[in-house]
């Protein structure tokens, strides 16, 4: 426990914050174009992020003054498993031109981004998210965010369902019960009761009345199929399957990406295993979980604030005693099932019940109109013309659910017109490939990292068809700093944007996401990326074993014998 003299500036923020709301409701109806910083922190775990143009930031008035900052807002909706009707993907894409920069932005953990929101339109963006029966509560801030879960549309199988319904579980168990949301962003235009009079608090059973340390992330998947990355999470269940019925789960805790370079007391982290459970005690397991992390996490030090670093200086067996006295019984060993495979869903599929469902991969998540390339306008006239529900996947695309084959050839047509890439017109190497935003809209970014992605990508195709070696599944992770919103620390290659123009280069992970890779060359230019990489891929054609994949080759080999090379 802390000493309350201690605590981080954010924790005396909500705190005094009256269970989320300070002077949010008082702000939003102002006329200032931006909240003050400790509503910034507020309006978090709202599901939203105070951002400016960072393009803009040196822009000049016709008198030659500066501009100042042109703040707007990322507005995240939450989608447990990334299941949104046709209904509520198109509303998103309205709310996108309505409101927002023109484009929607799927995210690394299967939710919707709104970005360029100005704060004028925050509150009809939200409550136009609302009227689709999804919310941006909780997506950010310290608590639980968007729980995870494979989003394979697959029928007449006990073992999506029971997962997705765990998801949606944990997702409900663990929203915050204050009201604050509703009377800030849902109450109508005139007015709001958020004068402290009129504040009635209620109980928050789970996050107290400081909610969580710091941010929790919570995933579900196969062990063949880890497409939610679940050694990322600070909680992940891995289902153990036996006879097509999902016997059990292994519990993975203290997982994390976030690192801070300069403070050698962050790391980035995988999970550990804990125990294996049965799927009744999902829940009631998750809590007791949690609530060690509420109780013990630190919560002087938000650098330090992941359930992570408890685990770390604890032991997990500290760590796994304080849960079993939390949950009231010990807890059983870990099963042996592991992760052994990783699948990105893309392409067209049997779905079970005789339909089909057919992934399409959205480079970086953007959904746009740019060029010959219109996924904004063919997803809308898919979603029009057929109304399939949707999931969105943790690699920032798209699965079309529940499509009778009789529709296919139409479907193809209309992607093909719409300049839509399908599986096999796609590289392994782009599939399997995801960013951050970073510029323009995030605060924290130090390099590019959606914009440059897809021109490394580019690069990366001319070299790995240059040795035959399109065919490999090479998955690539780039940031624009080192805190990891797309998990750079994991797979076979990742990169991080370390300072201006410059990247930290991962290697020695893998696409399945079970190990951290390690540093293989530092301060990168964006524009040597590849190049710097091209002996190694070299190497790896030259000296791998049959079968062997470019992350497994460079974790055997390691960055000495790489570099020596
Ligand atoms: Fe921003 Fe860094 Fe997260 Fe990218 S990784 S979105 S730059 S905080």
């Amino acid at each position: 426990m802390t000493d309350a003299a201690k605590l981080s500036k954010v924790e005396h923020i909500k705190i005094e914050s009256r269970q989320l709301r300070g002077s949010l409701g008082s702000e939003i109806m102002s006329d200032v174009d931006h909240f003050c910083s400790d509503s910034e922190q507020l309006l978090k775990p709202h599901g939203m992020y105070q951002q400016d143009d960072r393009d803009e930031r040196k822009a000049k008035n016709a008198d030659g003054t500066a501009k100042g900052k042109q703040y707007m807002m990322m507005v995240r909706t939450r989608i447990p498993g990334g299941r949104a009707s046709a209904a509520q993907f198109l509303a998103h894409l309205d709310l996108c031109e309505q409101y927002g920069n023109d484009t929607l932005r799927i995210t690394t953990r299967q939710g919707f981004q709104l970005h360029g929101v100005i704060k004028d339109n925050l509150k009809a963006a939200v409550q136009g998210i609302n009227r689709t029966l999804l919310t941006t509560k909780g997506a950010c801030g310290d608590n639980n965010r968007n729980v995870m879960c494979c989003p394979a549309p697959i029928k007449n199988n006990t073992v999506f369902d029971e997962m997705q319904v765990a998801a949606d579980q944990l997702a409900e168990h663990f929203t915050a019960k204050s009201t604050a949301y509703h009377e800030i962003f849902l109450t109508d235009e005139s007015g709001t009761t958020q004068n402290a009079a009129e504040w009635q608090p209620v109980e928050e059973p789970i996050y107290g009345k400081t909610y969580l340390p710091r941010k929790f992330k919570m995933g579900i998947c196969l062990p063949e199929d880890n497409c939610i990355d679940i050694y990322t999470q600070d909680l992940g269940f891995l289902a153990v399957v036996e006879n097509n019925q999902i016997v059990g789960y292994n519990v993975l805790v203290g997982g994390g990406m976030g690192v801070t370079p300069s403070a050698a007391k962050t790391f980035p982290a995988v999970a550990k295993k804990l125990a294996y459970i049965q799927p009744d005690q999902v829940v009631g397991v998750a809590e007791a979980i949690v609530k060690v992390q509420r109780d013990f996490g630190n919560r002087e030090d938000r650098k330090r604030a992941r359930m992570k670093y408890l685990i770390h200086d604890w032991g997990i067996e500290a760590f796994k005693a304080k849960v079993e006295e939390y949950y009231g019984q010990s807890l059983p060993a870990p099963h042996a099932a592991d992760v052994t495979g990783v699948d990105d869903h893309i392409g067209w599929h049997e779905q079970g019940d005789g339909k089909l469902f057919l992934g399409i991969n959205i480079e970086t998540g953007r959904i746009k109109d740019e060029g010959e390339l219109r996924i904004k306008t063919g997803l809308r006239t898919l979603l029009k013309k057929y109304g399939m529900p949707t999931r969105l996947t943790a690699l920032q695309s798209v699965i079309l659910c529940d499509i009778d084959p009789k529709d296919k050839a139409d479907i193809n047509q209309l992607l093909a017109e719409h300049g839509i890439k399908q599986d096999h017109e796609l590289t392994l190497v782009r599939r399997y490939s995801i960013a951050c935003p970073a510029f323009p809209t995030c605060g924290l970014s130090i390099t590019e990292s959606e914009r440059a992605l897809p021109g490394v990508i580019d690069q990366l195709e001319v070299e790995l068809s240059k040795l035959g070696l399109l065919a490999e599944k090479i998955a690539v992770h780039m940031t624009g700093c080192p805190n990891g919103c797309a998990r750079p620390y994991t797979p076979d290659i990742g990169f991080v944007g370390k300072t201006l123009g410059k990247y930290t280069i991962f290697l020695g992970g893998n696409a399945e996401g079970t190990r951290l890779g390690f540093i293989y060359q530092d301060l990168v230019p964006q524009e040597e990326l590849v190049k710097t990489l091209s002996p190694v891929l070299l190497q790896y054609k030259a000296e791998r074993k049959p079968g062997e994949s470019f992350g497994d080759f460079c974790a055997r080999l390691g960055k000495e014998a790489l570099k020596a090379e």
